[in-house]
């Protein structure tokens, strides 16, 4: 795929973006690099007339209440439900992903939409303190929950339902209206959920998509009131850049170098197949993969040879509807770019390649899975998120060796710990930095979504999942009334006096002072 020349703010993505001429994309099979369709690109006036249409709705949509949302959300993951297949041929076309993988992502967005649906009341209920103070005890106080009108949710291409839907659902069913921006390398999947809400399902003006690369991108935060963002640190830093412009405030799931640390009592045959999933499912293309192996010396040469066996057994090439293939093709040319470039910095860096480090010649875009053992952080395969079918293994003292490389990282999005002794994984757990710690697994905080998953450092801001996934979609209102009847003035209104200033200052002293003497100033 040659990329065409555009300029820096286009897309912060940099090289291999799909060609534009500036009115289409064209999107291809990574599986063999042919053209699957050409779509129109959504230029900064088009952007705005689908933001605009959906802000229209939106008061509409958020009169609904939850109940009302929650019974047109259940209709699209019924359709979601009918139509697992069909999603999934899409998925499987755009992105060169095993049957497996994108067979995964239905379901959770099911599962999203059940969620939130049965949570939301209880997320998004006023709340109702009470008043510290007991001269404000006559107020009545209420915190309420109230939607961003529009959220544009721009999301990348490793996972295109999940991503562009995730966000989405917690954001529609708060009662804000959503544009979405799929990636331009795989925006065929939303934009055929976004047809069936529209066409199949009928659902109300408040889901549309827009399509393009970094310029339609722009034009959408310029245009709306909440960006969702799940991408690249770098393309984050400029979305993030752009809505301090227009003061809108943005959520940003970035990138990760997940470390997994196996400590010497582990359960081996465990951790090996951990360590295989967590960096191999969705060809490494994961955000929370498992990008870099810490173990402990006692252990690691049984672990390196076992985890080069299991990676060696792997089948990998396009399996259609069969399921009989655990790793798929890289999704973007830029992707197995990079790829390549790490394992040939570790390998002359002196690590042994012990499995694959190999592109795969012929048509498409294609890296053989791949164990590399004896790596160190001079090699940006230990350092720089890889995002590709490679596990990079090291050897460690101790546990305090382990966490001070695992700490040792400009990322923190998730990571893992490997130990039969589970109360010492999560103490180890507590001193990581990092967003989330799975205990003896690998990614599953991804599926408990009544916990927040967010990253630390360059790895984002804000969370998605649980109560605040819910809640950042939502202007925070205070609402203050009064319990009584009102008198005509307040105490501490105009007019002020001499007496009346000597009576706040006594009473400020007697409200913040501790004990009796110093209350009453004796
Ligand atoms: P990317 O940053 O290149 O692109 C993400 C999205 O941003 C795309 O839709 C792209 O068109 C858009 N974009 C590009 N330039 C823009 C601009 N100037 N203004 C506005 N939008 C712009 O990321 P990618 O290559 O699609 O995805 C891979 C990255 O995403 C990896 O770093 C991965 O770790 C990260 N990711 C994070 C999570 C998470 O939840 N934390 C999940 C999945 C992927």
């Amino acid at each position: 795929m040659e990329a065409t020349t555009r300029s820096e703010a286009e897309s912060a993505a940099g090289d291999g973006a799909p060609p534009t001429d500036g009115e289409t994309l064209e999107v291809r099979r990574p599986a063999d690099g042919s053209l699957l369709r050409t779509i129109p690109v959504d230029g900064p006036a088009r952007v705005r007339e689908v933001v605009e249409r959906v802000r229209a709705a939106q008061p509409a949509w958020e009169a609904l209440g939850i109940s009302g949302r929650r019974r047109w959300l259940a209709r699209l993951r019924d359709w979601l439900i009918e139509n697992s297949e069909r999603v999934a041929d899409v998925m499987q076309a755009e992105t060169g992903k095993v049957r497996a993988d994108a067979e995964l992502e239905a379901p959770l967005i099911c599962d999203v939409i059940n969620f939130y649906g049965a949570n939301a009341a209880r997320f998004l209920a006023d709340e109702t303190p009470s008043p510290h103070l007991p001269i404000l005890k006559v107020k009545r106080l209420r915190v309420v929950y109230r939607p961003h009108q529009v959220v544009g949710n721009i999301s990348p291409w490793n996972f295109p339902l999940l991503l562009s839907f995730d966000d989405t659902i917690a954001a529609l069913q708060a009662g804000a209206g959503v544009v979405v921006k799929p990636s331009e390398f795989a925006p065929l999947t939303t934009m055929e959920v976004v047809r069936a809400w529209k066409e199949e399902i009928g659902g109300p003006d408040v889901l549309d998509a827009v399509n393009g690369a970094g310029e339609t991108g722009g034009a959408l935060i310029d245009a709306c009131d909440f960006i969702q963002f799940t991408g690249s640190e770098r393309t984050g830093k400029v979305v993030m850049k752009r809505a301090a412009e227009s003061l809108t405030p943005v959520s940003l799931e970035l990138g990760g170098k997940d470390p997994m640390i196996v400590l010497r009592d582990a359960n081996l045959e465990r951790a090996v197949n951990g360590a295989a999933y967590g960096g191999l499912v969705n060809t490494g293309q994961t955000c929370l993969s498992i990008e870099r192996v810490y173990v402990e010396e006692p252990i690691y040469d049984e672990f390196v040879a076992r985890l080069a066996e299991r990676v060696g057994e792997l089948r990998q090439g396009e399996d259609g509807r069969s399921g009989s293939a655990e790793i798929g093709a890289m999704t973007t040319p830029a992707q197995l770019e990079k790829v390549a470039e790490h394992v040939e910095d570790a390998r002359t860096k002196g690590a042994r390649i012990l499995t694959g480090g190999r592109r795969i010649d012929g048509p498409g875009d294609w890296y053989e899975p791949t164990v590399i053992a004896d790596a160190d952080h001079s090699m940006k395969v230990m350092t720089e998120e890889t995002f590709g079918p490679v596990v990079p293994v090291m050897k460690v003292k101790d546990a305090e060796d382990a966490l001070r490389l695992a700490n040792d990282s400009r990322y923190g999005l998730g990571g893992s710990v490997f130990t039969r002794d589970f109360r010492r994984g999560e103490e180890v757990a507590r001193r990581m930095e990092t967003g989330a710690v799975n205990v003896d697994d690998v990614l599953t905080n991804y599926l408990t979504i009544e916990v927040p998953m967010g990253g630390w450092k360059a790895s984002g801001i804000g969370q998605r999942h649980g109560a605040n996934g819910i809640r950042k979609f939502c202007r925070v209102e205070s609402i203050l009334s009064p319990r009584f009847p009102q008198p005509a003035a307040d105490p501490l209104w105009f007019p002020n006096s001499r007496r009346k200033r000597a009576f706040v200052s006594r009473l400020f002293r007697f409200l913040n002072a501790r004990g009796w003497r110093n209350r009453l100033g004796i």
